[in-house]
């Protein structure tokens, strides 16, 4: 059973060399007497920007805890049952949702696993758009930020995962959006395949503030804030009287050893801004009613979506890395097998 393992905790930008593949031996079976547990055969992984944090030793409050070192990463994945002694899961059946970084896990009283009814759809999807991204730009947009027709959305690393949904989602309803990403294929991909209205490379306009003018010479009414730090400051003087902010996540402040400090927060008072912040988990319960609206529109083209495919679980750390340094393009995953 091939692993990938946290060497030891991490301290500034993560590195291949901070997870090890090491190969270990697993019996194929549910262990005997073993009660409401599952084998399960791993296809694709996640590459998750919060993985960062469980790297770390924490000292602060977080809302997830540390991985050991010395033991296999976990994370989001699609798999295959082996084998089952829990009565909701039978040999076969697929599922997404926390599984360990291996070929085989054995996943015991699983909590968080979804069934996996529909498979004429691409089963990586399950890592992104029909998996716990999708509900990260579903819920971070339509529940949190109630979008209007016309109004104006701006998405930062808006061709990555979760911004590439929030994009679409914001023109379903007719709203006018904008993304910024780190590089020209990824500002070509946010308007000539997402359908973006407007996209900038913001590695190139190092003048933030101005380059959110030009997009949004009237302001901004929503802004899916997914990178934090001079980003936010920019957009915080751009934005419109009741502006909301879906606070997603703040990947530039990641791998900082210090954040760096927001100096605008002032304008949330004058503006009367709504900032927010939220968890995919808040939306596992319209796992439903999303899979409604998304599947149809996947299937009828109305919504597409770009994966960036790493082969093979050796390539894993590699893959996870990279997203730090915007080496992806479009959903990072990992593919371990194909059934
Ligand atoms: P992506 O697929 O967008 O990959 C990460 C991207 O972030 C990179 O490709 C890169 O794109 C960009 N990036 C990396 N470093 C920086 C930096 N220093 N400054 C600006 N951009 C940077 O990841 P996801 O879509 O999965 O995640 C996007 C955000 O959403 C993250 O903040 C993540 O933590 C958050 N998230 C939150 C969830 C929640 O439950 N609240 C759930 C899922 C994600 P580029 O080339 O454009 O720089």
């Amino acid at each position: 059973n091939k692993q990938v393992i946290l060497s030891d905790y991490v301290t500034g930008f993560p590195k291949e060399s901070d997870m090890k593949i090491i190969t270990g031996s697993i019996n194929l079976k549910v262990p005997e007497g073993s009660k409401d547990t599952l084998l399960l055969k791993n296809l694709y992984l996640s590459c998750d920007p919060y993985m960062r944090g469980r790297m770390s030793k924490l000292d602060k409050p977080s809302f997830v805890a540390s991985f050991n070192p010395g033991e296999p990463l976990s994370g989001y994945g699609v798999s295959k049952v082996l084998d089952s002694t829990h009565p909701n899961y039978k040999k076969d059946d697929l599922v997404w949702g926390l599984t360990s970084w291996e070929e085989y896990s054995l996943i015991q009283s699983p909590q968080l696993l979804i069934k996996i009814l529909d498979t004429n759809v691409p089963l990586s999807y399950y890592t992104g758009i029909l998996g716990m991204p999708g509900l990260t730009a579903y819920g971070g947009l339509y529940e949190l930020s109630s979008p209007k027709k016309g109004e104006y959305v701006y998405v930062s690393a808006a061709s990555g995962a979760v911004g590439q949904l929030v994009g679409q989602f914001a023109k379903l309803v007719g709203c006018h959006v904008v993304g910024s990403a780190g590089s020209k294929e990824k500002v070509d991909l946010l308007k000539n395949k997402f359908g973006f209205d407007d996209a900038f490379n913001y590695k190139e306009e190092p003048d933030l503030d101005a380059a959110l003018k030009r997009c949004f010479p009237e302001g901004i009414d929503i802004y899916f804030e997914n990178v934090g730090g001079k980003m936010l400051d920019a957009v915080l003087l751009n934005m419109r009287i009741r502006g909301r902010i879906a606070v997603c996540g703040m990947i530039s402040q990641y791998n900082l050893e210090k954040p760096e400090g927001v100096h605008n927060l002032m304008q949330v008072v004058g503006k009367r801004i709504r900032m927010e912040g939220f968890l995919a988990g808040d939306f596992y319960h319209q796992y439903p009613k999303f899979l409604e609206l998304v599947m149809p529109a996947i299937k009828e083209g109305k919504l597409v979506y770009v994966e960036d495919i790493a082969e093979g679980l050796e390539k894993a750390p590699s893959a996870l890395v990279g997203i730090f340094t915007g080496q992806n393009v479009g959903k990072q995953l990992v593919v371990v097998a194909r059934e």
